[in-house]
């Protein structure tokens, strides 16, 4: 495996510096640094792994374990402990949490889903434990920091322009700031989000099976219920959970033409819209930090590996946030696709007929898992939406219901 090297004596084009590593991953999120430890534990010291991160380390709340999460999703679902624990990472995550100021633990979820009763689906009895609810801006930095001390190179307010293949190598030109670089990497992980940008570039197309967004905003929590909220209305579902730090997200998710034409600007029309909610009215509070709209519909890649590259995590499919799966996927895949890499052996492959075998049937693997992945999530997803029949006259549950 290629040792990591910084150059700038025989560059590809003129004075700009070359950085040769054996994986890139794009995207320093849950998705991106799960894949960058568990593939520096498979494949050992020698193999070099590069995160290369969009966002700028300084400016974003990573540092402050106090701040309010910029991104949205926080509730980690249990089984993700099994992998934390296979990583060796759950007990540096527990003690690292001693303050409580990175994660509480996830009590269940009341929910008003179908009709007006309440349904309390409590974690007291899952088998992997209770889940979290995350300061998902202290849970990403705790991950960045593991992959750190590892050996793993982050690359802050970096992007890829341009890549090509040739030969062993991804022969990239990354912008960092004002400053161009050349990067050589033998196989690239697509880890950025929703933006799926690599596998964009390579031509994969997003595939989306609907239009669905969340307004969202974290507030002061003022309430002492611990469970976390989930109530219907005629234009779409609200979600509430209390967060570490004394906050709370509130969330409604919806189509964007459903709503007031600037709600995604407009904090009070999003609280108004809220407090008209009996079960999410009561725990509004006036300490209000809006982020305004994201995506949050269904959508998946059409392709999610290729010649030496595969993407992971929303990348790949992106899920409904109704699933609390998004986080637990991007982790999943990791691990997935880091066993297919240690089981090929193809960073150490020198013939160019081997490794294309062996890329072939990563890449078959691969496509195979996030199909299996796919189907299963769409029998659930599509099985949730259907049992809300009360506004079938409405056209968010009329599209929620045509599913099938
Ligand atoms: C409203 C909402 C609520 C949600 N709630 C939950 C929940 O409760 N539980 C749950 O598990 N999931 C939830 N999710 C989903 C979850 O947040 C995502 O599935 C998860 O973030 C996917 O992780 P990832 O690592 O694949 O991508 P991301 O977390 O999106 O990370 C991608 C990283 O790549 C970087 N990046 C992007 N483009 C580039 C580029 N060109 N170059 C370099 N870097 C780049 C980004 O800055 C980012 O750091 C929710 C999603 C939404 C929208």
């Amino acid at each position: 495996m290629g040792a990591k090297q910084v150059s700038s004596k025989s560059p590809p084009s003129k004075a700009m510096p070359v950085l040769t590593t054996d994986i890139a991953i794009i995207g320093a999120g849950v998705g991106g640094c799960i894949a960058a430890i568990a593939l520096h534990q498979a494949l050992g010291e020698n193999c070099t792994i590069t995160l290369i991160e969009k966002s700028d380390q300084a400016k974003t709340p990573q540092h402050e374990t106090h701040q309010t999460p910029v991104k949205a999703g926080e509730n980690l679902p249990p089984a993700a402990e099994r992998i934390l624990k296979k990583l060796g990472l759950y007990r540096r995550f527990i003690s690292a949490n001693q303050q409580g100021h990175m994660a509480q633990a996830s009590m269940g979820m009341q929910s008003y889903w179908g009709n007006d009763q309440r349904q309390i689906v409590d974690n007291l009895s899952n088998p992997d434990g209770f889940g979290w609810q995350l300061n998902r801006s202290a849970f990403e930095k705790f991950l960045n920091e593991c992959a750190t001390e590892q050996g793993v190179k982050i690359h802050w307010s970096t992007t890829v322009c341009e890549s090509i293949r040739h030969e062993e190598y991804w022969k990239c030109q990354l912008q960092t700031g004002e400053d161009r670089i050349n990067l050589n990497a033998k196989f690239i992980i697509d880890a950025s989000g929703r933006r799926a940008s690599f596998a964009r570039q390579q031509g994969a197309k997003r595939q989306a099976l609907d239009r669905q967004v969340a307004y969202w905003a974290t507030i002061a929590n003022n309430t002492e219920n611990q469970l976390s909220t989930i109530v219907t209305c005629p234009y779409g579902w609200w979600y509430s959970a209390a967060l570490p730090n004394q906050q709370r997200v509130v969330a409604l998710h919806t189509f964007s033409d459903l709503v007031p034409k600037n709600l995604r600007k407009n904090v009070y029309d999003f609280l108004m819209l809220a407090r008209a909610i009996p079960q999410i009215a009561p725990l509004i509070s006036t300490s209000v930090n809006y982020h305004g709209v994201t995506a949050a519909n269904t959508c998946r890649m059409s392709q999610v590996a290729g010649s030496h590259w595969a993407a992971i995590g929303d990348a790949a499919v992106a899920f409904d946030p109704l699933s609390s799966q998004g986080m637990f996927n991007a982790m999943a895949t990791a691990m997935q696709l880091s066993d297919l890499i240690k089981a090929s052996d193809i960073l150490n492959t020198e013939s160019l007929p081997q490794r294309e075998n062996q890329e072939k049937s990563i890449e078959h693997a691969y496509e195979k898992q996030i199909d299996s992945i796919w189907r299963h999530y769409l029998g659930h997803w599509q099985h949730y939406y259907q049992q809300e029949k009360r506004w079938l006259d409405q056209t968010y549950w009329r599209e929620r219901n045509s599913f099938a």
